[in-house]
């Protein structure tokens, strides 16, 4: 089904619109220089019912990538939790997946923003396993992109913005056309960065490892599983890691909204571990789902019900 011919409402600045009359022009600003924020955020049903997963944590990401590229965002973070959870409601979703986006409209044309317009809308939808169901246990086939993740003077890494994610197309184009399921990034020095839309993590001898966040997105799933792994008694340790390390790990995942956590089973041909999720994966799996599906009594306040 096209994304643009759907039943539901869409919120476009300000108000709930019909899903087939959310549109913009073709000479939208963003959609030529690639000037937008964005965010991926994910509801799910939980006891008490729908609820947003650290809904202010994301808005709040929202907003600081637009304060980095001095995009005047015409409405504050109150006003935009709000419309969330108007857009879930609204489309009677139970879980979903919400896209809410910054852009510059059609006001004017030139490669400077000055006198367009900030829009900003707000989509939702149902969306499953971004990487498969079966991925989730099975864990996939990564492979090394040939392209670069951003030096840190060229993208502005901290903000989630459209046009880092050409680089991400680039690589996993690359790797899904050779037959792998995702690609890894590697940053400017060569070391394991990120994938096209996810966090990565390594376990060895039980313990945690994550790359520090200079070159990579400052993801709140990463986030999530620090503080969780944490409770559980599991060390985490941020710090640079080189792909030959990953080759030799007991586990990795890649996590990310939309990813969650998924399970990697093999880097550049080569079996990680046992070759399938391994048992910290697992536990910490068991730790994420039980969290955002409203089965644990803790972080009661990273959901927020619709
Ligand atoms: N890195 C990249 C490049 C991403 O697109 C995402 C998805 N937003 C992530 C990491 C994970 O971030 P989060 O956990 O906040 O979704």
């Amino acid at each position: 089904m096209s994304m643009s011919d759907r039943d539901g409402f869409i919120w476009m600045d300000g108000k709930l619109v019909p899903w087939r009359e959310a549109s913009t022009h073709v000479l939208t600003h963003s959609l030529h220089y690639g000037m937008a924020v964005f965010e991926g955020v994910r509801a799910y049903k939980t006891v008490k019912g729908t609820a947003i997963f650290r809904l202010q944590d994301h808005t709040a990401r929202l907003m600081r990538s637009a304060h980095i590229f001095q995009m005047k965002m015409p409405f504050d973070a109150q006003t935009l939790d709000e419309a969330q959870k108007e857009v879930v409601r609204s489309n009677k979703l139970e879980s979903c997946y919400l896209r809410p986006i910054a852009f510059y409209g059609s006001e004017k044309m030139g490669v400077s923003p000055k006198g367009a317009q900030v829009h900003v809308a707000i989509a939702a939808w149902p969306w499953g396993a971004y990487l498969g169901e079966e991925a989730l246990e099975r864990g996939i086939r990564i492979k090394v992109s040939s392209y670069t993740r951003h030096h840190v003077n060229i993208a502005m890494v901290r903000a989630k913005a459209s046009a880092n994610y050409l680089n991400s197309i680039l690589a996993n184009n690359e790797v899904t056309a050779a037959g792998y399921d995702e690609a890894v990034l590697l940053d400017p020095e060569g070391y394991i960065c990120e994938g096209s839309g996810e966090n990565v993590f390594i376990v060895r001898k039980g313990v945690l490892y994550t790359p520090d966040l200079t070159s990579c997105l400052e993801g709140i799933t990463r986030d999530t599983i620090i503080q969780l792994a944490g409770e559980m008694g599991i060390k985490v340790v941020e710090k640079r890691i080189t792909r030959d390390e990953m080759y030799s790990a007991d586990e990795a995942f890649f996590c990310g909204t939309a990813a969650e956590i998924t399970p990697i089973r093999e880097l550049d041909d080569r079996v990680i571990g046992v070759g399938h999720r391994g048992p910290v994966t697992k536990a910490l799996q068991d730790k994420f789902f039980d969290l955002v599906n409203g089965r644990s009594d803790t972080h009661a306040d990273w959901l927020a019900l619709v």
